[in-house]
Order: C-alpha cells, then structure tokens, then sequence
C-alpha cells in the first residue's frame, strides 16, 4: 500500500511521472484476454486519471469476458474493440482534468463503476446503474469495465462523481471491495430501507452476501441470518456478525428462519445465491408485506409462485450494481471498521497473471472467494 508519508511526498514533489503508454489487458473474441501496450488516456472535465493500484475479480468481468453482456459499447458487444474490462479497482490520483479541485494528485482512492451520463431521468434520479443511455459514450455515458476502460490496466480515466477517499490506514486490498461492499450497501438501504432492530436473511454466500452480513450489522440489523452451502464460508458470515448461520445441505433454509425467528420470520431478504428455487424460499422466510432483493440469478427461467407473493403483499425487485452513493456510505462504514472486509480476500497475482486471477476466481479454485491483481509488489 501508498503510505500516508509517500502521498504526501509526492504531492509536494509531483513525483509521478506518467509514461505515454501502459500495459492493458484487452478483450479479444470470447474468453480471449491479451496483454497488449495501449496509450495511457486523458483525463477530461471532471474526470482524472487513476494510476491503478489493485482490482478485484469480480464474477461479472468472468461473465463479460465469456458472454460479452453486460458490457455494452455504443449498443455492441465488447468484442474485438480494445476494450479493457475490470471494474473493482483502486488507486492513486496522478493527474488532475480541467476544473478538477475535488481530488489532489497523490490522493488513494477507490471506484464505484457507474459515472451514468447524468442527463437521463435514471440518473438525475441517483440510479445511474440504470442510465438509459447505458453504453453510449457519445451521450456522456460512462461505466468502467462495461461500457468504458476498465482496471486491468496500469492506469485508467474516472469521472470524480465515481471516487471515493481511501483512509490512509486501510491496505489497497480491502479498498478494492468498497465497491463491493457498495452494492450490498445499496441493496439494504436503498432497495430495502433497512432500519435498525429489523431481521435481514442474507442468502448465498459469496462477495456480496458476505460484505451484505456486514452491512445489515452495522446497519444495526437484528437478527441477520446467513444461509449457504460452504462452512467455511459460513463460518466467515459469523465473523462479520451473522447472529445465525444455516447450511442448507443439513436443514430446510425456511425451516431454520423460521425456527430462529420465532415463527415470525424476517422483514427483508437479500438474495446472493442465483439458486433456482431461491426466491420461491425467499417468500416464505418474510412476513406479509416484506421485501426481497435479488443481487443474484439462475441462468435459466424459473418457476415462482405468483399467488403466494400477491397474496402476502411481498416486493421483490432486482439491482444491477450500487447506487445513489451507496459507495461512498459502504467505505464510511469500512473506515470505521464495523466490519472486516479484508477477511472475504483469498489470493493476489500480479498484473501479468490476470488471466490466472480470473481462473482461480472462476473455479473457486483453493476456496478463493476475492481475488486480487496488486500492481506493484511491497
Ligand atoms: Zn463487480
Ligand atoms: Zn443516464
């Protein structure tokens, strides 16, 4: 990590020199990465450019580099345009664009993915996930690792709408998982309303569902209740502050919320597990007229029973990422460590081995659950 002393230092002497090219990981066809060397981009109005320090695999850059979607530029696949995915990342400040007093050179921070383009309803809205100009750079649009560059690169151009300050004591590997902790953020807060002394089910979990038990903790959930298939992952849920964890290879997953809460079961369920009955389960561990979000889907059309959700007032909505600066709330809350988000990184590799990173990300290869590509090595 940059220490506080090295930032400081740099920003008297302006002591980072920025080459004219950078190493960048480009997207060929399907599953084809490429280490090529790209020219190292200029910040405009409101933007700067971020020398990457560390960047997360994230299941979705697996899915763009395998099926190209969600990752859309100017309404096209993402195939065979230079284009560079990777969007968890983290870094330092080197350049500031025209107009730019926000952030100072020397400054670590970390990205939420969505600039949005700032003039569509959706995004005046604060729900700039869904811009309605999504993938149209010449609308303003920009996404990082979606419709735009993205961080498997040595540096990147971020609008400053997508930044948020690292605190100097936090390492650049958890920083990359503000991001992540942002979307669960967004999804208990935003989507769920979330107030203290209600009971949260966190199904599944991975990235999101374990940075969600955190979340709803500090949030001051009660109780939160982590249902998956993994001890060891379910065992790390308890450390983040999980009241109970279910694996539901040995009890029914309703059963159980049903059995902890009393029969009363909970006010909101946050899905992370993309299991095909999920949500159908989901419904019975609310009481009428609670709420379920879905962070996560199966890949195929699934059955669900309609009458039960109508009948017992039950809202259900789905999110694509963070939103309405749930980011800059997730980082609050990990700068005032309420919970430890460094405990969900597994594995790190350089950038030459990016391909590597997203194979062990991909096959959970040693139980890898974050995996992250660190610049430089100190
Ligand atoms: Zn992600
Ligand atoms: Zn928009």
């Amino acid at each position: 990590m940059t220490s506080a002393r090295e930032s400081a230092a740099s920003r008297r002497t302006n002591q980072f020199p920025i080459p004219k090219t950078m190493r960048a990981w480009v997207l060929g066809g399907p599953e084809q990465l490429t280490l090529v060397e790209k020219p190292v981009p200029e910040p405009g109005s409101a933007e700067v450019l971020v020398r990457i320090d560390a960047i997360a695999v994230c299941a979705t850059d697996i899915e763009i580099i395998k099926h190209g979607v969600p990752a859309s530029i100017e309404g096209e696949l993402p195939f065979n345009k230079n284009f560079t995915p990777g969007h968890e990342y983290m870094g330092t400040v080197v350049k500031l664009g025209p107009s730019v007093d926000e952030f100072q050179v020397g400054d670590r921070i970390a990205v939420e993915v969505h600039a949005g383009c700032g003039r569509c309803q959706r995004c005046r809205e604060g729900m700039y996930t869904s811009c309605l100009n999504y993938g149209f750079h010449h609308k303003g649009h920009r996404a990082n690792g979606f419709s735009t560059d993205g961080g498997f690169a040595e540096y990147a151009v971020n609008n400053i709408n997508t930044m948020v300050h690292v605190p100097d004591d936090m390492p650049d590997e958890e920083a990359t998982l503000i991001v992540t902790a942002g979307t669960a953020m967004y999804g208990l807060d935003v989507m769920g309303g979330i107030i203290a002394g209600e009971g949260v089910v966190v199904m599944g979990p991975g990235p999101i569902g374990l940075m969600g038990v955190g979340v709803a903790k500090a949030l001051g959930a009660q109780p939160v209740i982590l249902t998956g298939t993994r001890e060891r992952r379910l065992e790390m849920g308890k450390r983040l502050g999980a009241d109970a964890v279910v694996n539901v290879t040995n009890e029914d997953a309703v059963a159980a919320v049903q059995r902890i809460t009393g029969g009363k079961g909970v006010q909101y369920v946050l899905e992370c597990s993309g299991a095909p009955n999920a949500l159908n389960e989901a419904a019975k561990m609310v009481n009428r007229g609670g709420r379920i979000c879905l962070a996560a889907f199966p890949a195929n059309p699934v059955p669900v029973d309609l009458a039960y959700l109508v009948r017992n007032n039950i809202y259900v909505f789905g999110i694509r990422g963070e939103g309405k600066s749930a980011t800059h709330r997730a980082a609050a809350l990990m700068a005032q460590k309420r919970f430890d988000a460094k405990m969900i990184h597994t594995h790190t590799f350089p950038l030459g081995e990016v391909p590597t990173a997203i194979k062990y990300a991909r096959e959970r290869i040693e139980d890898a659950i974050k995996v992250v590509v660190k610049m430089r090595q100190n």
